[in-house]
């Protein structure tokens, strides 16, 4: 999983700038600066996840040269064990370990290079102990740097470095210690420097090869987000009413629903409060229906704001009706909840807009007989309205 929260130093969104790569011809791939930091670190896991066993395989071979040590020169054999395991083997992976767990990818790559370059220096010294000719370092160092860019994968400027650097040390040397101008020693450094060029080509084809990877694997990522954002907003609209921005019929339903099972079987209290806009026709008659609209939001507002718990649901259930849902609240709660509403409606009002009173049906409800609560809180919304409306009337009906 790429970490697509980064900030990017352009105003184009990421999905147009990973598309611009892609579009462009791998190998002149240039990122924007804060996606080439974030690839930095995508291929840097990737490296550094293989290269502690990978190293261990080639350090695991670099010891079998034992054997011919023994060969060359066998009373200095414990010299080449000491040289060998515990002056290259064991620097070299405490370096990889310790840049891989505690280092960024920036400086991870430069000090596993560096133990690189020491584990040259160490082959150099074996070289020399031995008394081998100046085409032996040659062939040595070529077949180490044949190692170093095929399994390593260090990124090109660092492998670059490291190479060229090694690869010119090595020839100035055996130039150097070449007794006289000899075949051997000519191929060894053609091979040497061949087998720089061409593993440095391997690796350069490798990191275009990781950063085509890199950006089909961010694209998905974007579209897979951008897809579960959009669901995300779709589920929400189909869940809000348009008009006043509560919750509509459809989530009432469900959260109802699974209210009552949880009253049901938790033997929990649950309270519904259904209220409705009083004389809310001749509203619209008297001020036409555009004042309506704008009545109906401001009634969802100001009942929205004397629920104070995340829980509660409150719902536009009709045109001027809307209901609340109340889990776990005592009657006194519920009873406060609505007295609330009605003090709230006699606040006041804007001045282009005429108040309005509500009726509030109260239920509360006690455990397993919690489904009829709807009828019960209807019944008690009538006869709120047949008493005079602006007013709550309460039912409680115990289990
Ligand atoms: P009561 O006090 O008995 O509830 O009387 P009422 O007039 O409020 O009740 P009635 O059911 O007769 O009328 C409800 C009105 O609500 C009818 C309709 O014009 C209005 N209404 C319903 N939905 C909307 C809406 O979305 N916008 C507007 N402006 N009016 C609506
Ligand atoms: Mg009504
Ligand atoms: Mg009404």
């Amino acid at each position: 999983m790429i970490d697509t929260r980064f900030q990017l130093d352009d105003k184009r969104p990421l999905r147009s700038l990973v598309d611009e790569a892609l579009a462009q011809a791998p190998r002149k791939m240039r990122f924007p600066k804060a996606l080439s930091h974030s690839y930095g670190a995508y291929s840097a896991e990737m490296r550094s996840r293989k290269s502690l066993p990978a190293a261990a395989i080639c350090l695991a071979l670099f010891n079998c040269g034992l054997i011919l040590d023994y060969k060359f020169a066998s009373g200095l054999i414990w010299q080449f064990f000491g040289i060998r395991f515990f002056c290259t083997t064991l620097p070299i992976l405490f370096v990889i370990w310790v840049s891989n767990r505690f280092l960024n990818h920036v400086f991870r790559d430069w000090s596993i290079a560096a133990s690189l370059v020491w584990g040259a220096v160490m082959l150099n010294v074996l070289v020399e102990m031995r008394g081998s000719t100046a085409a032996h370092l040659a062939f040595s160092i070529g077949l180490y740097l044949i190692v170093i860019n095929i399994v390593f994968h260090l990124r090109p400027r660092v492998a670059t470095t490291l190479s060229v650097g090694v690869c010119l040390t090595t020839v100035l040397m055996t130039w150097q210690r070449m007794v006289k101008f000899d075949d051997q020693t000519i191929l060894a450094i053609t091979f040497l420097i061949a087998a720089t060029i061409i593993t440095l080509l391997a690796n350069f084809r490798h990191d275009a090869t990781m950063r085509h990877l890199y950006l089909l694997i961010l694209r998905e990522q974007i579209r897979t987000q951008d897809m579960e954002q959009a669901n995300q907003e779709l589920s929400e609209i189909s869940y809000t009413d348009a008009l006043t921005g509560v919750s509509n019929r459809r989530r009432f339903d469900l959260e109802f629903e699974l209210a009552c099972r949880n009253a049901r079987e938790q033997y929990g209290v649950l309270g519904l409060l259904l209220i409705d806009v009083d004389h809310f026709k001749r509203y619209n008659d008297t001020h036409g229906h555009p004042a309506g609209d704008a009545c109906l939001k401001e009634v969802a507002t100001r009942i929205s704001e004397q629920t104070r718990r995340e829980q509660d649901i409150i719902a536009r259930i009709g045109g001027e009706e809307f209901a609340i849902i109340l889990r776990d609240t005592s009657p006194d709660g519920a009873d406060r909840v609505a007295s609330r509403i009605h003090a709230a409606m006699q606040a006041q009002w804007p001045q282009d807009l005429p108040p309005v009173t509500v009726s509030i049906g109260l239920a509360i409800m006690t455990g397993p007989s919690a489904t009829s609560i709807m009828q019960a809180a209807d019944t008690a919304l009538y006869e709120a309205k047949e008493r005079g409306r602006n007013r709550t009337i309460t039912t409680a009906l115990a289990a």
